[in-house]
This record gives structure tokens, C-alpha cells and sequence, in this order.
């Protein structure tokens, strides 16, 4: 049976996570994997997800199924905060809850493929590894386009509109929502309204992957691209993540909607999302998306929430301004937002700062900011400046 089977590398990231767990050096700085981290290098639980945990504890009365769309109510109390109190409740915006960001992406994929068989999506180079498989798997043709030139740190953005001018009309525009991984690098004011017009004038799709609502420039300013994008065209999709902005990664929290062009075209589209949900994951986890739902039903949590998100995208902005101001090479990195830099570093380089210096970081030179420290960013930048390219 599985003879036809050939050898798989081990993941990347998880090998970091193995060789950082195993280095015995006690200056060691781990860059790799994309989780946040406070001053003391720690992930801690958010005290709102722990008061809500403890809500749940005392008040959940069952455990049975709820049904392939998840918690109705955790969704509906996203969409204000992701949409704007204007278009959340909207009879064009069809939600589910899912497993993860990436259950919503690949639900997001499944729901076009089987829409339109044969259909292509538009990704950025370069974006977050897991985009191609996730896409390849539901059978959706992958193009890309240029997005971000780590020698420049600036984003391509003539060449990436020259390259979807080319789009067909009902082809998919997978564009990262805010914090760009594995760049940082946004779209300003004026570049996100290009985009939005060439999407709805050439009648293409944005697939909105908001992953990091908040960890940016604030839960408002992050929403912004997507809301642009919805309001341009009649038709989008958007792929949410809980999983970092409440803390919640191995919960798997997130969430997918549709807007469609009409309401009844988006009950259709929603119908066929909870069928497709079936087939795969029957329903989704509960336990996170509930804690979500504690939260922002209850004022003083979400003020709760709030207080620790801004301490979190606070440090990380702390972060990058310290290590912009600590040399020319680093500059992009204020300009830039979220969790994630790419800098120009050759494997080679990746190398020798792992082995030589004790710091972890992607093969492609991408840094998890929120890995370094106030005391550990000048031995990072002397250490890994001179190896720049
Ligand atoms: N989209 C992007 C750009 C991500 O970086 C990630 C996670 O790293 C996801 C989606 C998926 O998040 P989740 O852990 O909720 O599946």
C-alpha cells in the first residue's frame, strides 16, 4: 500500500525548534518559529483567555456537537471588529468558524475549485510557505507575482500590478490582510487603492488572508486593506486567524467568510462551504473559538484583550525601531510591521549565525521580531550585520 510513498525532509521550522531545544549555549537566540514572545523569550496564555477559560469552566453546561459552521456566535462577534460596524451583520457576508487560519484558507481553496473547476490563484514571492500546498491541495492552479525584494527591502509594487494586469477575469488574488509574513512589508495608502481598482475592474477575486489583526498598527488600522478590497468588489473571500492576536495557536481559532454579490448568492455559497466543512473536518474545534466568544461578549474582557494586544504589537514596534536605529542595514525594518523581517542573509549565512553565534532563524533569512530582546538585539545585529548581502 505504501510503496508508492517517497521520503519527506523534515519540516524546517520544527528541525529549528529541535537544534534551538538542544543547544546548550546560554546565550542562544531563537528567530525561527512565528509564535510571539515577551521580554523573557515566553508565550505566556493572555490573562483575557484565562478569565474566559475559567467562564467556561464554571458555566459550559454540554459538550455536544454544534454543527459544520461552528459557534454562530463567535462568528457574528468577529465581524465588527474584521469588517467595520457598518458591513458586519450584512446579508453579503457568509461566515464559519474553522479550524485555524489555515482551515479558512483551505476551505477558501475547496469553495473555488469546486466552484470553478480549472480555477488559478495569484500569490505573492514571497509569501508564507504553507500558502502553495494549502492551494495545490484543493486543486487550485498557482500563479505567482513579485511582491518584495529582500536587497531592497521595498515591495515590487510596479511589477506585481504589471503581473496581474495579465489576470483573468474570476482568477484569485491571495493578499496577506496586514504583517506580511514573511516580510512586514504593507501596501501604503495609495498602492492598496490601485489594487483594489485593478481587482474590481478586471474582475478578480482577492482571497484575504488576515491572520495578524492587531499585531500590526492597531486592530482598525490592520483591517484596513481588506475592508478597501471588500467594498471595491462585489465578490472576495476572507481567510481570519485568532491564533496569534488572542495567543491561541495550537487551539486552531479562525474563521472564513464570503462576500457574494447578492444575499442569496452568498446563503449558496455559505451552504456550499458548510457542505465541504463536512467532508473534511465534520466541525471544527470548539474550545478556542468559545473563549473568543467569552471574551468579546463581555466589555471589561475585550478591555482586557485590547490592553495585552497593545502590549504586544508595543514591544514588537519597540523592537523594530531598536533595531532600525542600530544600523543602516536594518532600516527597513521600521517601515515595516508585525511579527516578521526578511533580510537579505545566503543560507550560508543562516548557517554560520546558527552554528558560530547561537541564532535560530528561517533558511530564507526571515527573523521572528518578537524573538529578540532589549538585551539581546546588539549581539544579534553585530553578529549578523557584517554577514548581509
Ligand atoms: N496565514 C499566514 C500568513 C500565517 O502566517 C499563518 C500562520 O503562521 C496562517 C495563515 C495560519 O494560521 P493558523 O495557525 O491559525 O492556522
Amino acid at each position: 500500500m505504501f510503496s508508492g510513498l517517497s521520503p519527506q525532509p523534515a519540516d524546517g521550522l520544527l528541525r529549528l525548534i529541535v537544534l534551538h531545544r538542544d543547544d546548550p549555549r546560554p546565550g542562544k537566540i531563537d528567530l525561527g518559529v512565528g509564535i510571539y514572545r515577551d521580554d523573557d523569550g515566553a508565550t505566556p496564555v493572555l490573562k483575557a483567555v484565562k478569565a474566559a477559560e475559567h467562564i467556561l469552566l464554571e458555566t459550559q453546561e454540554s459538550k455536544s456537537y454544534l454543527g459544520a459552521d461552528g459557534d454562530v456566535g463567535f462568528v457574528q462577534l468577529l465581524e465588527p471588529i474584521i469588517f467595520g460596524a457598518e458591513m458586519a451583520g450584512s446579508s453579503r457576508l457568509g461566515g464559519v468558524q474553522t479550524p485555524g487560519g489555515t482551515g479558512a484558507l483551505r476551505l477558501a481553496a475547496e469553495l473555488v475549485a469546486q466552484s470553478r473547476p480549472g480555477a488559478r490563484i495569484w500569490t505573492g514571492t514571497p509569501t508564507w510557505p504553507n500558502h502553495a500546498p494549502i492551494f495545490a491541495g484543493a486543486g487550485l492552479e498557482i500563479l505567482t507575482h513579485p511582491f518584495f525584494d529582500a536587497e531592497t527591502q521595498r515591495i515590487e509594487f510596479g511589477a506585481m500590478m504589471n503581473a496581474l494586469e495579465s489576470a483573468e477575469p474570476g482568477d484569485v488574488v491571495l493578499v496577506h490582510g496586514s504583517s506580511h509574513n514573511p516580510t512586514g512589508a504593507e501596501l501604503d495608502e495609495g498602492q492598496a487603492e490601485a489594487l483594489a481598482e485593478l481587482c474590481a475592474r478586471r474582475g478578480l477575486v482577492p482571497l484575504i488572508d488576515l491572520a495578524y489583526q492587531g499585531l500590526g498598527r492597531g486592530l482598525e488600522e490592520d483591517a484596513g486593506l481588506a475592508r478597501r478590497l471588500l467594498a471595491a468588489c462585489d465578490e472576495a473571500l476572507l481567510a481570519y486567524s485568532c491564533d496569534k492576536n488572542f495567543g491561541l495557536y495550537r487551539e486552531r481559532v479562525g474563521a472564513l467568510w464570503v462576500q457574494g454579490q447578492t444575499a442569496d448568492a452568498t446563503q449558496i455559497a455559505r451552504d456550499n462551504m458548510l457542505v465541504v466543512a463536512r467532508g473534511i473536518w465534520s466541525m471544527p474545534p470548539d474550545h478556542g473559538a468559545a473563549i473568543v466568544r467569552v471574551i468579546l461578549e463581555r466589555p471589561e474582557l475585550v478591555a482586557l484583550w485590547h490592553a495585552e494586544l497593545d502590549e504586544m504589537r508595543d514591544r514588537i514596534s519597540r523592537l523594530r525601531e531598536k533595531l532600525a536605529e542600530s544600523h543602516p542595514l536594518f532600516a527597513g525594518a521600521a517601515r515595516q510591521t508585525g511579527m516578521f523581517a526578511l533580510l537579505p542573509f545566503s543560507p550560508e549565512a543562516v548557517t554560520e549565525l546558527r552554528e558560530m553565534h547561537g541564532i535560530y532563524m528561517a533558511g530564507n533569512g526571515r527573523i521572528n521580531i518578537a524573538g529578540l530582546t532589549e538585551e539581546n538585539i546588539e549581539r544579534f545585529v553585530e553578529a549578523a550585520a557584517p554577514l548581509l548581502r
